[in-house]
């Protein structure tokens, strides 16, 4: 069994890294965190190298990357922020939708633009009542003719109010538990949809939304796919869903313990490093140990997604352990910085924030471990 990526891969995560080493970088990142603004530039320059186009087939224009190679991808774009691997990864799931079972119309419209990184797109499923239990949601939509009328109150939309976003809205054309859901695509400027940022410790840049859709009119051919078959397509890419989250956050956890390493060393209190105290070089031990298992938990889940087998379970796995991971470590970083640990430029308070939300967003651990323990037939 080799444990090591080969030189194809090797490339492909120095790649990656540079980029965001060169193009984004620290500052570029807390700025962006600070003033909520989406990052335009490293989208558009994202676009330009084919990247937003990795989860899409290559008869659309994409390049269709094994999970792996797309792991690779999410742990280097996590690096400085999950934010920015969210405003990056949010649009890439609709697209591999769109790419499957849209239109030759639809990709034209929406696909083409969001591979030259003109269109974005963000995706609505949660609702006030309809967290964790998703398919209690209640937005309807309702043939009149040529039109779907479009009504309901959709919450946490990241994304929904950015220039040239495409909204996949999951509504209810039937009162079925899941066969009554279908998938509507709605550009954000529609007349009828009211969207309201709403004021989130996280996700600054993508930014979130809530949206109500008030007698909402589009035209039938918004529908993606079939009628019905919407809580199928969203299931179709959960696990390299939930895959590029558990990666990212481990690119992310790579960064906090490194610069707890870095401070530690640095800072001297009662004429020596703290590093040097036990206490502290222990607790960066454990974090470093851990952070290794969970970095073998994604590849392990994404080598087996590469061979085409099902890994609902180890993507699981990989979600749980790598968020809690990611969580501890920047927790333990928060108290290994001190007071300084509360000033942004430390960056450390963001992978704390970031970190905590990984454990409630894509699924919670909770459910996580719902999905596990059903896998395991208990
Ligand atoms: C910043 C942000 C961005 C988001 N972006 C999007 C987006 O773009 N699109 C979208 O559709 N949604 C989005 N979400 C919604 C996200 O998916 C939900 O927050 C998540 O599914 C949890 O739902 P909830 O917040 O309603 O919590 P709830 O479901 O109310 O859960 C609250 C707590 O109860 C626990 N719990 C619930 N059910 C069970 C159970 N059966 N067993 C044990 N424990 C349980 C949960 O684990 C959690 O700890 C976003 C959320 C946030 C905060």
């Amino acid at each position: 069994m080799d444990f090591q990526f080969n030189s194809e891969q090797v490339l492909w995560r120095d790649t990656v890294n540079n980029f965001m080493d060169k193009e984004v970088g620290r500052e570029y990142t807390r700025e962006h965190d600070e003033s909520r603004e989406f990052p335009e530039d490293v989208f558009k320059k994202m676009a330009d190298l084919d990247w937003l186009g990795l989860l899409v087939g290559e008869e659309d224009g994409g390049s269709a990357a094994d999970p792996i190679m797309f792991a690779i991808f999410c742990e280097a774009i996590g690096k400085f922020s999950l934010d920015t691997a969210a405003c990056i990864m949010t649009s890439m799931f609709t697209a591999t939708n769109i790419s499957r079972h849209g239109t030759p119309a639809q990709k034209e419209r929406y696909l083409r633009p969001f591979l030259r990184g003109e269109g974005k797109f963000s995706i609505s499923i949660s609702e006030p009542d309809a967290g964790s239990d998703a398919a209690s949601a209640r937005s309807t939509a309702v043939l009149d003719g040529d039109e779907w009328v479009l009504n309901g109150n959709k919450v946490w939309c990241s994304g929904a109010h950015l220039p040239n976003a495409t909204i996949a809205i999951l509504a209810r054309t039937s009162q079925e538990r899941h066969a009554g859901f279908s998938i509507f695509l709605v550009p954000n400027t529609s007349p009828g949809l009211h969207i309201k940022k709403m004021n989130t410790i996280v996700r600054k840049s993508l930014g979130t939304t809530e949206f109500f859709m008030d007698n909402l009119r589009i035209p039938k051919d918004a529908l993606l796919g079939e009628v019905g078959k919407g809580w199928f397509y969203i299931g179709e890419h959960l696990e390299l869903e939930r895959l590029s989250i558990a990666a990212s956050q481990v690119g992310n956890a790579r960064t906090a313990l490194d610069d707890t390493v870095r401070y530690t060393g640095d800072r001297k209190q009662f004429g020596r490093a703290l590093s040097s105290f036990q206490v502290l070089k222990h607790r960066m031990a454990d974090d470093e140990t851990e952070l290794e298992a969970a970095r073998l938990l994604v590849y392990s889940a994404a080598s087996k997604m590469a061979r085409g087998e099902r890994a609902l379970k180890e993507v699981s796995m990989a979600k749980l352990f790598c968020s809690q991971t990611a969580f501890k470590i920047a927790f333990n970083g928060m108290q290994a910085l001190g007071g300084y640990a509360q000033l942004p430029e430390y960056d450390m308070e963001r992978y704390f924030r970031e970190a905590k939300h990984g454990m409630v967003g894509g699924g919670s651990n909770e459910i996580q471990r719902s999905i596990i323990a059903n896998e395991m037939v208990i």
